[in-house]
C-alpha cells in the first residue's frame, strides 16, 4: 500500500490490521501531510519496531526535484521526477498575500488544444492522488512557507483523472489544511464530470477554459467541443453553481484575430447572461507552431468593456512566469527538450 494519498480511515484500518492503536494513524497522517517527510524512518514519534514493519509492508513515495527554475518575479518551476522515472512540472506564485502553486494532475494530457503546448504529445498516464498532493508538499517546503492557494491548472485535465483529483483535493483540504475555498479545478469542460463534481458538494472554484463563444469556433481551438459542446457544458455550470453556491470562473483566453473581436464578446455576454460567473480574461502565451498571436491591449480593453457594460464581471490574469517557461499552455515542452 503506498501512504501518501491514503485517507485516515485508510490509515486507521492498515493500523488496526498490524494490531496497531487507532490514534496511530493520526500520528503517521500528521508526519505525511503536515510535516511532508520523505520516509518512514523519519516519522520519529512511532515506536521503532512499527516504524520498520511499517516500511517494508507499505510504501511512501515522493518526487524528486530534477530541476528548477526562477522568473524575476519570484515564480518558481520545478521539475519534479516520479517513481517510474515520469516527469512533471509544478509551479509557484508568491504574491504578497498569499502562496499559490499550480500543479499537473497527468503525465502529458489529451485534449489536445490548438494554443497549449502540454497537449502536443498526448497523455502518458494519470497521476495518483499522492504524486497530486506530492506536488504541494514539495513546493511548500521549497517556498519555506505555508501553501494557501493551489490551482490545478498545470498539465493535464483534472476532470478525466477524476477520482484521484477528488481525492487529492479532500486530503488537502482535511490533512494538509488547505480551505476548499482556495482551491480552483480548471476543465476543458467535461460536461458529465461537472454533474459529477457538482454532487460532491465541495467549496471549491470550478474553472472552464471557455476561449469561444460558439462551437464551431470552440471546436478548431479545443477539439473537446465536438463531444461537449457548449450548451450542455453551461447548463453543467449552472447545475455546478445551483449545487455550491459557487460563482464559475470563465476563463477566456485571447487570440489576436481569432476569438478577440467585440462580436465575439457580445456573443459570450449573450451566452453567459444570468449566470453565476466571472470572466477571467488570459493573455495568450506564445507557444511556438501553434500559429496564434496575442491581442493589443487596446483589443483587449475592448472586448473587456463589452463584457462589463453587458454587467458581467470580469478579471483579467497578470502573466507570471513568462520567462520561465512557466506561464500557462507553456509546462512540460521543455523538459521534453523542445524549447521555444
Ligand atoms: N486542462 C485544464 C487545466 C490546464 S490549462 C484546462 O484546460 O482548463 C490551464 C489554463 O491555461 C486553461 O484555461 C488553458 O486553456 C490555458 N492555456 C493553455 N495554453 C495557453 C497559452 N499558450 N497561453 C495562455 N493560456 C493557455
Amino acid at each position: 500500500m503506498e501512504l501518501l494519498g491514503a485517507t485516515k480511515t485508510e490509515l486507521q484500518r492498515l493500523c488496526e490490521d498490524m494490531n496497531q492503536p487507532a490514534f496511530r494513524a493520526n500520528q503517521i497522517a500528521g508526519w505525511l501531510y503536515k510535516s511532508g517527510v520523505h520516509s518512514v524512518d523519519q516519522m520519529t514519534s512511532l515506536p521503532k519496531e512499527f516504524r520498520k514493519r511499517l516500511a517494508s509492508e507499505a510504501t511512501l513515495s515522493r518526487s524528486r526535484t530534477a530541476a528548477e527554475s526562477a522568473a524575476p518575479d519570484d515564480t518558481r518551476k520545478l521539475l519534479l521526477e516520479l517513481a517510474d522515472g515520469e516527469r512533471i512540472e509544478s509551479v509557484l506564485l508568491p504574491y504578497p498575500d498569499r502562496l499559490t502553486v499550480c500543479i499537473s494532475t497527468q503525465v502529458g494530457c489529451a485534449a489536445d488544444c490548438a494554443f497549449c503546448a502540454s497537449g502536443e504529445l498526448g497523455v502518458v498516464r494519470n497521476l495518483t492522488a499522492g504524486e497530486i498532493i506530492d506536488q504541494v508538499l514539495t513546493l511548500q517546503a521549497r517556498a519555506g512557507a505555508r501553501v494557501t492557494n493551489v490551482v490545478y491548472m498545470g498539465v493535464g485535465e483534472p476532470l478525466l483523472n477524476y477520482g484521484n483529483v477528488v481525492r487529492s483535493i479532500r486530503l488537502l483540504n482535511e490533512e494538509v489544511g488547505v480551505s476548499a475555498r482556495r482551491i480552483t479545478v480548471s476543465t476543458v469542460g467535461i460536461t458529465p464530470r461537472i454533474l459529477r463534481l457538482a454532487k460532491e458538494k465541495l467549496q471549491i472554484t470550478l474553472a472552464v477554459s471557455l476561449h469561444a463563444p460558439e462551437d464551431e469556433l470552440r471546436r478548431n481551438l479545443m477539439p473537446v467541443t465536438g463531444k461537449y459542446p457548449l450548451r450542455g457544458l453551461l447548463d453543467a455550470c449552472r447545475a455546478y453553481s445551483d449545487a455550491t453556491g459557487r460563482r464559475v470562473t470563465m476563463e477566456y483566453l485571447l487570440l489576436a484575430g481569432a476569438n478577440d473581436t467585440v462580436p465575439h464578446a457580445r456573443r459570450a455576454a449573450a451566452l453567459l447572461r444570468g449566470m453565476l460567473c466571472n470572466v477571467n480574461l488570459i493573455p495568450y502565451n506564445p507557444v511556438r507552431g501553434a500559429g496564434f498571436r496575442r491581442p493589443k491591449a487596446a483589443v483587449v480593453d475592448a472586448f473587456r468593456k463589452t463584457l462589463e457594460d453587458a454587467g458581467i464581471a470580469v478579471t483579467q490574469r497578470f502573466e507570471r512566469g513568462h520567462s520561465v517557461m512557466a506561464a500557462c499552455g507553456q509546462l512540460r515542452r521543455r523538459s521534453m527538450g523542445d524549447e521555444s
